[in-house]
């Protein structure tokens, strides 16, 4: 059965192909499976904040970024790394401490440079307490290794020419350079430097002082059917 109710435009409308995570797009809205779990995230975390006054997109999508301004108009500011409004979440300016009541951040986590903790205590550090993040990464299963490609490193550079490589120094001082580079959304596009499990998903938000609400189910009435992996998470800032 490939009829749901999108929980994105919220109309009664049929997926087109097989059920995925990244296709199974809405015939109205265009939504993926993963993009009505966060759909579905998203208006939870509205419930949970009623009165939300600031919902902060991190480098948020094309879709997300428009089904966000639907829902909250200007109330929302989609934040990006290479351009204004600037925000790099590893490292937040101190003015958008405490700042929003929703943050979304949907396959963001796993492109950032190591340390990894960075970004998730730079997410929890610009929400206001009680504030909801709406997350979505990547992830094997509970019970999998969390790989790490790379270490931590400075002075890093992304080489496309003659082949792809990641390079940097290590503290100690030493040169690596990395080939065999996994890109997401085409060659060069955004590199993707680990692959979280579950498990260490969940440890990486607790650590940061994340209370997890949330890991959104399969669904199959609203159009949310995909393995038991890469789920669509909601966290809270406690208060
Ligand atoms: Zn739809």
């Amino acid at each position: 059965m490939r009829a749901f109710i999108c929980p994105a435009c919220q109309l009664p409308t049929l997926a087109i192909g097989v059920y995925e995570r990244e296709r199974s797009v809405c015939r109205i809205c265009k939504s993926t499976a993963r993009e009505r779990a966060v759909a579905q995230a998203m208006r939870k975390a509205i419930l949970l904040r009623p009165g939300a006054e600031r919902i902060v997109g991190v480098s948020d999508g094309k879709w997300m970024a428009k089904f966000a301004t639907k829902l909250f108009a200007n109330r929302y500011v989609n934040y990006h790394y290479h351009r204004e409004p600037h925000l790099d979440i590893v490292n937040p300016d101190p003015a958008l401490f405490d700042s929003a009541d929703i943050v979304s951040c949907c396959e963001v986590l796993e492109h950032i440079e190591p340390p990894t903790n960075r970004a998730f205590v730079g997410l929890f550090n610009i929400l206001k307490p009680g504030g909801i993040a709406v997350l979505s990464v990547p992830h094997t299963r509970a019970g999998d290794a969390h790989v790490e490609h790379f270490p931590v490193m400075t002075r890093t550079k992304l080489e496309m020419e003659p082949t792809p490589t990641w390079s940097g120094y290590t503290p100690d001082g030493e040169f690596h350079s990395f080939g065999d580079l996994i890109f997401h959304g085409g060659l060069g596009s955004t590199l993707e430097f680990r692959m979280y499990s579950e498990d260490s998903f969940r440890g990486y938000l607790e650590e940061a002082g994340f209370k997890i609400l949330e890991i959104i189910p399969n669904d199959r009435l609203h159009g949310v059917v995909w393995g038991p992996w890469s789920r669509v998470w909601l966290a809270q800032k406690p208060l």
